[in-house]
């Protein structure tokens, strides 16, 4: 009986626990698109599915996120851009470098996903760690989206906590292996932000901004290369930044079997990248949000495996 009674409180314990570890999701972020279209859309489906599958995280923990506003928007974006953006009204080129079909359900999809990496970020302030299952859309530029990214959710979600006053400081940590080349260009005169993207040099975007610190590696970087870059770097940038908070881009087109990276990283690998990541912002006190960016590997089981892994570390460490 005793014993009964332990287990029960230790189980309702775990989901108190649980519930401090939030995860914005909303069915939105799984859009229709076109057949045969190269984006992996169902894995934002898949995704959550597994997590509360195999017991990573409990349905409770997810949030709907609220839509960020115009005004949240144009903190960092033009005010005619959205606008454009709003109406359906940019060029067939504009839309053709955003890789998808405009409509007014994208639109809703994306201010959607960039509500859940800002009220992520609130939640990262009180509890440690928040995570958002879509995001880290970093080639969102000021003023045009491109490459499956059309509002750059980390962008607004850091100038809305400094327009609240609730930071002073950020700083984002870019491990997709594309450059955050929105990201950059939006916080290039911002001394407050500063803009930390690993990514191949070979890579799109063939024209690179100017990050605050940009590493370029080479095809084929190994997990000891790749690892021993991270842990030379990221530490570093932590001590002396000292930032209010991190935002942590995790795509896992760093994998060797992604179609569209170039590098040579293993499942294991990425996963140890993540927990660099994590270990650190929770040694240093700083609140982290991980939002999840690009995969593109032939299997969707690679991808949804790697980015599963993003969320079970984070699981691990904060519960
Ligand atoms: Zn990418």
């Amino acid at each position: 009986m005793l014993q009964q009674f332990a287990n029960l409180k230790l189980f309702s314990l775990n989901s108190v626990i649980h519930q401090m570890f939030k995860i914005a999701w909303d069915p939105l972020y799984h859009h229709p698109l076109p057949e045969n279209h190269r984006f992996p859309m169902e894995k934002y489906s898949l995704l959550p599915d597994q997590l509360v599958f195999e017991g990573t995280i409990t349905p409770d923990q997810f949030f709907e996120p609220i839509p960020v506003t115009e005004n949240e928007i144009c903190l960092c974006h033009d005010a005619s851009y959205w606008k454009k953006l709003l109406s359906l009204q940019l060029s067939p080129s504009e839309i053709r470098k955003t890789g998808f079909p405009l409509s007014h359900q994208l639109v809703q999809r994306e201010i959607t996903i960039a509500g859940g990496t800002l009220q992520a970020s609130r939640f990262a302030m009180k509890h440690g760690v928040a995570m958002n299952i879509a995001g880290g859309t970093h080639h969102a530029f000021t003023d045009r989206g491109e490459g499956f990214c059309l509002l750059n959710d980390v962008a607004i979600a850091v100038s809305v906590l400094l327009k609240e006053s609730l930071i002073q400081s950020a700083l984002i940590v870019d491990l997709d292996v594309h450059q955050g080349n929105g990201t950059a260009q939006i916080f290039e005169s911002d001394s407050r932000v500063f803009t930390f993207s690993m990514h191949g040099s070979k890579n799109y975007p063939l024209h690179k901004e100017v990050s605050d610190l940009d590493v370029e590696l080479e095809d084929g970087t190994t997990d000891e290369q790749y690892l021993a870059i991270l842990n030379n770097k990221l530490p570093q940038l932590i001590d002396f930044q000292n930032p209010d908070i991190i935002f942590f881009q995790s795509g896992v087109d760093v994998l060797k079997s992604d179609k569209l990276g170039r590098l040579g990283l293993t499942i294991q690998g990425c996963r140890e990248r993540d927990q660099i990541v994590f270990t650190l912002a929770k040694q240093s006190g700083i609140p982290v949000v991980a939002t999840m960016g690009g995969g593109y590997s032939e299997r969707i089981a690679d991808i949804i495996e790697a980015h599963a892994n993003t969320f079970r570390i984070a699981a691990s460490m904060w519960a």
